[in-house]
């Protein structure tokens, strides 16, 4: 038997649950009345409590009178035994228990949350944050994910207060100065899904979406900036009706703000609760990528609410199933709701994150077996959310949109209110394609990485070869070749082939090492993976590559065209293609216009900026000018009429990095004046510019700076303008100022939800790394004390930046020293980027500086 589970002899039904939080004192008291079956005699019962105090405990059925249990509580295996006297019998028995907590500052349980009002005194709320396996810090209770039941919740508290449940209230009373909220009886569901928040919290007046009424709560002040997440919320929540031909399982449907947050966002059913940045804004002063977050997130739950709250996985395995189609489902409702956002073509961002780290040794594959329910802690990552969702968007693009659809709608007909698996999937979307999907995706999800496609032409013929990639190569066996080498996926591949003019789309599923194609007479060009829906890497030989470069930027998609600089920056970076053939390369989309082709390339401008050494970074500079200047001065400072909102938001994205990486003194000078403007009236401003300034300033200012902007940040109005001064005090480069930055890491200014995420930035920062690694030593006890677990595993990813060989040697050090685990491989993938960046270094910096010291003169 596995330890990991709990035993069951007993299975929860229904949980009558009552608590009473304490906002002055941070605890709480609670009773449960949880109806149970006995499935066989027993005078055992065995559930989940962590930092409870279980104060007593009988259990009754009818005709029996109570008996009374011994409570036995395991705080390692986070589990309460209750031993009773008599045998309990096969049948229905009610299990009652009384218990007490505390209201922790670890956002994960039951926790506390605070924030100031703008008369400046604080307030505190309490929330809730189970996934995966923190139910049971707030109530006892069978905490795995198939041990569905219903839950009729009860909240006591203080009589000035507000609390909202995952349903609609169904009754609300006072007593003894206490207001009493019973909340009607959730559907079957997993204990991670249960949610309470308790505050002074206000509503938006709810907004009908068929029979659901749909609110956003915040804390008093702030619903000004729900507008936004609401519009998003009604249309995501029609679409998904309508996609999934069911209607909204809950009977209300609420978004919270919650000031203290440890991730983005989290799908409890009928009360999804946020981040403020992840849902409250105003529209008007926010940037393109700020609003398509927020309507990303709030999509990206509302999908969950039918696929993983109705239908739920069985154990934490199936986890990438879960997230990875709610970030499927996130692309197709946003696109549906502003095609103009091409947010499938922005996708190519997040698709190209998922290459990097699957093109690792340590990278995994995206579903594993998960034995200890911490281990999927580890699971949140790029490869269970954007890899995973690229699978299953390349598997929509091969089955075809409509059947890809019928078959979900198949799966959660089938397994609604329970439990499902992977391979459940694959039986509905199989049974509705009428082919066999398990051979065609087990190569992606179970096996690790993904295929490098090389094309080549011999003579009339065009050689396709799959492989895997890898940046570094592999370890070789004595004995042949590594084993990597001999993977192959079945891979669906959309091939445009040129030839006189005319173009021909050959849609093929390449599964062995070569696959050969007779090419047309007058053959022009070749592009493989058109459209980009794929999951691999394509490198062309150098004549094919050539043809396509000279399409560029108006015979292919931007999504072609990011797809062509992404692979040949991997190919450069895993030494396959010369960093002088590459830099040229980039010199070809001086005039493109998509916002995806310049992140790419400005991050690779960023990871040249971070492996040269000090001397050599103005001629790196010099570079960076040369290839932006053009397209800014083109675009200008101020959106033209009629412009999109991928424009200006690609305008912002040059300014801040012409003004920065770039170090243009003019951009710098200008940024001054227009910053000092748009304080004086920030109506006439474009947003997407402002946060570039202010990215601009920090980069090149001064105490007098940093002390303004700090202010900035603790007076901000919106999140989104809290974010961005709270993220530039990690942008100045005088080490004093980085040096208070840290402090206030752990100091209790800068809440822990963002601290991590400060330190991350200012490990990549090649101003403040070496300061910053000293910090994170000094203090990675008390950082580990403080941070929610994923935030310090998100810190960590900061050491990539620490690119030099001395640190890579006290990086590992350390990590050993301290015996650091991280869960899963994350650490492992951390020190192999790191040291990809070092041996880079070691390749490469000669030509590069070679190549870039041209730029200085001109
Ligand atoms: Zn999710």
């Amino acid at each position: 038997m596995d330890v990991y589970r709990l035993p069951r002899h007993v299975i929860p039904v229904r949980y009558g649950l009552r608590l009473e939080p304490d906002l002055k004192t941070f605890a709480f008291i609670g009773g449960e009345t949880v109806t149970v079956t006995v499935l066989e005699p027993t005078t055992e019962i065995v559930l989940n409590a962590a930092e409870l105090e279980i104060i007593e405990a009988t259990i009754e059925n009818e005709g029996n009178a109570s008996l009374r249990g011994t409570i036995e509580l395991d705080e390692t295996m986070e589990r309460c035994r209750l031993t009773f006297s008599d045998k309990l019998r096969p049948g229905t028995w009610r299990l009652n228990l009384a218990f007490k907590g505390t209201l922790n500052d670890k956002l994960r349980g039951f926790y506390r949350s605070s924030y100031k009002d703008q008369a400046g005194a604080t307030h505190v709320l309490a929330a809730t944050q189970f996934e995966a396996t923190d139910a049971r810090r707030a109530f006892p209770c069978w905490d795995e994910p198939d041990f569905k039941a219903v839950f009729s919740t009860t909240l006591v508290i203080d009589s000035s207060l507000t609390a909202v449940s995952n349903t609609a209230v169904q009754s609300e009373r006072l007593e003894g100065g206490k207001k009493i909220l019973r909340f009607g009886d959730t559907f079957r569901m997993s204990t991670y899904l249960v949610a309470f928040v308790v505050g002074t919290i206000e509503a938006t007046e709810p907004v009908s979406v068929g029979r659901t009424p749909l609110r956003v709560w915040c804390v008093p002040g702030k619903r000004r900036l729900a507008k936004f997440g609401l519009e998003i919320g009604a249309f995501s929540l029609r679409f998904f009706e309508d996609y999934y031909g069911l209607p909204y399982p809950g009977d209300k449907l609420d978004l919270l703000a919650i000031p203290d947050f440890a991730s983005g966002a989290m799908e409890n059913l009928g009360a999804i609760t946020f981040r403020e940045t992840a849902l409250l804004v105003d529209e008007q002063a926010a940037t393109h990528a700020e609003l398509e977050r927020i309507a990303g997130v709030v999509a990206h739950e509302n999908a969950h609410m039918w696929f993983g709250d109705l239908v739920t996985m069985s154990w934490w395995n199936g986890l990438w199933l879960n997230e990875a189609f709610a970030t499927f489902m996130e692309m197709l409702a946003v696109d549906a709701w502003k095609p103009e956002w091409q947010r499938w073509t922005t996708f190519g961002v997040s698709r190209a994150a998922a290459l990097s780290v699957d093109g690792l040794h340590s990278t995994r594959p995206i579903e594993f077996s998960v034995t200890a329910p911490r281990e999927a802690d580890a699971m949140f990552d790029v490869l269970t959310y954007e890899k995973g969702a690229s699978v299953l968007r390349m598997l929509e693009q091969y089955l075809g949109p409509e059947v890809f659809r019928d078959g979900v709608r198949d799966y959660l007909r089938a397994h609604a209110y329970g439990n499902a698996n992977t391979g459940d999937l694959w039986v509905s979307l199989g049974r509705v394609a009428k082919q066999p999907v398990p051979e065609l995706t087990d190569g992606w999800i179970f096996r690790p990485g993904y295929p490098l496609i090389s094309v080549s032409l011999d003579g009339s013929v065009l050689v396709i070869k799959q492989q895997r990639f890898t940046y570094l190569p592999g370890s070789t066996d004595a004995k042949g070749p590594p084993k990597e080498v001999n993977q192959r996926w079945q891979v669906p591949t959309q091939i445009k082939i040129t030839a006189n003019g005319k173009t021909e789309t050959r849609r093929l599923l390449l599964s062995e090492e070569e696959t050969q194609i007779q090419v047309p007479k007058e053959f022009e060009s070749v592009l493989v993976n058109e459209d980009g829906h794929g999951f691999y890497r394509v490198r062309y030989a150098p004549g094919l590559l050539e043809r396509l470069v000279q399409l560029v930027p108006d015979s292919l998609a931007p999504i072609e065209r990011f797809n062509l600089v992404n692979d040949a920056w991997a190919a450069t970076v895993a030494g396959l293609m010369p960093i002088t053939e590459y830099l040229d390369l980039t010199a070809r989309f001086r005039a493109d216009r998509d916002k995806n082709v310049w992140a790419i390339l400005i991050e690779s401008f960023h990871f040249l900026h971070r492996i040269l050494a000090p001397a050599e970074r103005p001629a790196l500079e010099a570079f960076v000018r040369d290839r932006i200047s053009p397209l800014l001065t083109e675009l200008g400072w101020t959106p033209k009429p009629g412009e999109n909102d991928l424009i200006r938001q690609l305008r912002g994205d040059l300014l801040r990095a012409l003004g920065t990486i770039g170090n243009d003194r003019n951009v710098q000078a200008r940024a001054a004046e227009l910053y000092l403007a748009s304080r004086k009236d920030q109506t006439t401003f474009d947003p997407n510019v402002l946060p570039a300034l202010i990215a601009i300033l920090a980069h090149s200012g001064h105490a007098a700076r940093y002390n303004e902007f700090w202010e900035r940040f603790r007076s901000a109005a919106t999140p989104q303008e809290e974010r961005r001064y709270l993220y530039s005090l990690a942008a100045f480069q005088p080490v004093e100022l980085l040096q208070q930055t840290l402090a206030h890491t752990i100091d209790g200014e800068i809440r822990t939800q963002d601290a991590p995420f400060i330190v991350r930035l200012l490990l990549m920062s090649i101003y403040g790394r070496v300061l910053a690694w000293k910090f994170v030593k000094a203090n990675w006890e008390t950082m580990d004390r403080l941070y929610p677990k994923n935030g310090l595993r998100r810190m960590c990813e900061g050491v990539i930046g620490l690119a030099t060989p001395e640190l890579e040697r006290d990086v590992h050090e350390f990590f050993t020293s301290r015996k650091v685990d991280l869960g899963g491989k994350t650490l492992d993938q951390y020190l192999e980027q790191l040291h990809l960046a070092v041996t880079f270094r070691e390749h490469a910096s000669a030509a590069l500086s070679n190549y870039v010291g041209k730029f200085l003169t001109s």
